[in-house]
């Protein structure tokens, strides 16, 4: 039996984790579930799968689950405060903890899983976009076994020889190969970029994700993320790292060797099945998602992504050459402008504005402190805010 923390349990990849383990009740038992605020959602989850904590970041909603989890008579110790996620997520206990909170307030939460040692299953690619160098390192310090759940990366991982981490080149690899699916908007004329809505750029085609990953997906600064993620997960360097559109979303990614073999992992779009990979590696288990049909599916296409179209993945790319603290400020002024874009106070085309004239303005330091990168998330706030301010 081991004993999972799920870290952003009431979100997308939460709550398809938890329908994973629910499939294999033999093989795992919930030790924690965290959230943010919604109180009622981890109720439920709680009600179902007794772990022995529940934690709420926001103190309100966790009095509220407290007093509910104890008029049910329920079990399960119930804290609050961002904090405690942390402690949660190093308890001796736990075996394995899924990263699933989105954006930077994962990071040290996810950070805390390493230290401790655990498996980490890292879903929160923000927490290795902003502090990479602190990140692996400590998974080294700690030997904790870092297993990818981007459905990109899983993919990667899936098609990687085992001793990657020595660099690629020595080790046959040419190069990686992202898949994007091009977002809602990918036939959209360039020009009616700026008039489109949240709920827009929230209605993904292929995958169902929460609002923040599918406003990234819409613009494709979630690929430019994943190409900071990849360098970082693989020992990868910048130009080693391509990507190419693919519609359909059933390539999740490719490993492209110098024999000229290409090795890809194919599936239908449903994050279960890397759930499911990384939960039970070395082994597989029933993740609950439905055989890829290649007779229904018939073809599959190919394109280059426009930087036109996508300027967010060229600003990405530039923050990860660039090194040391562009990537936490590119994705701390990204995760303003998506919330000013959801909130309806600028358009979306101003998205990558906000984050290319925050870059403009930063000046960038080595990242290789969790001070410094904090303190750059903090810089990149105030620049982009005064951004939005301008454009709103
Ligand atoms: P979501 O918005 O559906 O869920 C986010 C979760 O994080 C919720 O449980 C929420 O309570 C919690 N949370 C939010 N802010 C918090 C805070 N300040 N403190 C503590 N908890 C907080 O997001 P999601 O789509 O599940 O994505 C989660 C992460 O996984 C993101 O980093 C995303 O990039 C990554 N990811 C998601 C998908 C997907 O299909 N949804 C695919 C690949 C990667
Ligand atoms: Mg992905």
């Amino acid at each position: 039996m081991e004993n999972i923390c799920v870290l952003g349990a009431t979100g997308s990849i939460g709550c398809s984790t938890l329908d994973v383990i629910r499939r294999n009740p033999e093989r795992f038992s919930v030790f924690a579930l965290t959230a943010n605020s919604q109180d009622q959602k981890l109720l439920e989850q709680v009600r179902e799968f007794k772990p022995q904590y529940a934690v709420l970041t926001n103190e309100k909603a966790a009095a509220r689950l407290e007093q509910a989890v104890k008029a049910e008579g329920l079990k399960t110790e119930v804290l609050s405060g961002s904090k405690s996620q942390a402690l949660v997520a190093a308890d001796s206990a736990v075996d394995a903890v899924m990263a699933a909170i989105v954006g930077a307030a994962g990071l040290l939460p996810t950070l805390a899983a390493v230290k401790a040692g655990k498996k980490v299953l890292l879903a929160n690619k923000e927490a290795l976009v902003m502090a990479g160098d602190v990140f692996m390192q400590s998974v080294r310090d700690s030997g904790s076994v870092l297993l990818p759940i981007d459905s990109e990366h899983n993919a990667i991982f899936q098609c990687m020889p085992r001793d990657y981490q020595q660099g690629l080149e020595n080790v046959g690899v040419r190069r990686i190969l992202l898949t994007a699916s091009g977002g809602p908007f990918r036939d959209t004329p360039v020009e009616q970029l700026q008039g489109v809505t949240p709920e827009q750029a929230c209605a993904h085609p292929n995958w169902s994700m929460g609002r923040k990953i599918s406003v990234d997906s819409a613009t494709m600064m979630n690929k430019g993320l994943e190409v900071i993620e990849a360098c970082w997960l693989f020992n990868a360097r910048p130009d080693q790292v391509d990507v190419v559109v693919h519609p359909q979303s059933i390539i999740h990614s490719l490993v492209d060797y110098v024999d000229g073999s290409m090795l890809a992992q194919l599936g239908n779009p449903d994050m279960r099945t890397p759930i499911a990979h990384a939960l039970a590696w070395p082994e597989r288990i029933d993740s609950g998602v439905s055989p890829l049909d290649l007779i229904k599916l018939g073809h599959m296409d190919f394109q280059p992504p426009s930087f036109q179209r996508y300027p967010c993945l060229k600003l990405a790319q530039d923050a990860v050459s660039a090194g040391g603290t562009a990537s936490a400020m590119l994705n701390a002024a990204n995760e303003q402008a998506v919330s000013a874009f959801l909130g309806g106070r600028i358009g979306f085309t101003h998205i990558a504005q906000v984050i290319d004239a925050t870059l403009q303005e930063a000046s960038f330091v080595s990242a290789s402190s969790l001070d410094s990168v904090l303190e750059a998330d903090v810089k990149a706030r105030s620049l982009a805010d005064r951004q939005i301010v301008k454009l709103a």
